[in-house]
């Protein structure tokens, strides 16, 4: 089945009237269980206002969201962040770790809000943290880090909760060519053992290549 399903996605913002702002113009995508799409656009093209509607975080003026075959447009604030807590995971440019906590518990934490219990919820973090290669590291906290590792550490928590999307924006958009090799890589692993969907939007048309399939937003529908 579908992980995620976008459906003739309006949106615009109004910069003051009488000028707004059409961003998206029946935007429609798919992305199945197990696949990793590369989203490509120019700065300034909606990506990550599609990125937000398809995360939950913003709603469309018009147009379908589907999560794992659920519909999501018309849902209340509550269900809506109930459902992105369980349903998907994001990964940003710059890492969002909470600094005063370890390695371990910035994997731990959500699992706790989401009603998993802390032996199991640490195992899992563990788990996952060994897989990209940052176990030894579990008792740090993210500035002692370095920024491949912080962002590894990210990785882990966007799929502490076995979400079904994976959602991230330039994951290692700010890591030098030859970490954000590996970083990617690492990433990439993770995402192809857990079966889940994957969009990930990115410039660098190296790592595109590396993903099923590229997508690109132009105009405000994506081509
Ligand atoms: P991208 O991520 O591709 O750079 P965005 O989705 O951030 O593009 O923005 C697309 C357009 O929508 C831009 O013109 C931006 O100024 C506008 N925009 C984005 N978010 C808002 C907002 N919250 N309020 C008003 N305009 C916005
Ligand atoms: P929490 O469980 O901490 O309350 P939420 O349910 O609000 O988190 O959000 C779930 C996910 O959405 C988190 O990964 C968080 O980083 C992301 N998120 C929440 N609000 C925003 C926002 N305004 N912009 C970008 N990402 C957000």
């Amino acid at each position: 089945s579908d992980a995620l399903v976008l459906e003739g996605l309006e949106k615009g913002y109004n910069h003051g009237r009488p000028s707004q702002v059409q961003v998206l113009r029946g935007a429609s995508l798919s992305v199945a269980a197990g696949e990793v799409v590369a989203l490509v656009a120019p700065s300034g093209a909606g990506k990550s206002t599609l990125l937000h509607i398809a995360g939950l975080l913003d709603t469309p003026d018009a147009g379908q969201v589907m999560l794992g075959g659920r519909a999501m447009t018309g849902l209340g604030d509550r269900a809506m962040t109930e459902a992105r807590r369980g349903e998907v995971g994001f990964i940003y440019q710059f890492h969002h770790l909470l600094p005063e906590f370890t390695a371990l518990e910035n994997v731990v934490i959500p699992q706790l809000a989401n009603g998993v219990d802390k032996a199991a919820a640490e195992a899992r973090a563990m788990s996952l943290l060994d897989r990209v290669g940052v176990a030894g590291r579990a008792q740090h906290r993210p500035a002692a880090m370095s920024g491949g590792e912080q962002q590894r550490v990210a990785f882990c928590r966007a799929l502490a909760n076995e979400p079904r999307l994976l959602l991230a924006d330039e994951p290692t958009g700010n890591l030098d060519p030859g970490t954000s090799d590996q970083v990617f890589g690492a990433l990439m692993e993770l995402v192809r053992a857990t079966g889940m969907g994957a969009l990930i939007a990115t410039h660098n048309m190296e790592l595109a290549a590396r993903m099923d399939r590229v997508v690109r937003l132009e105009a405000g529908r994506v081509v």
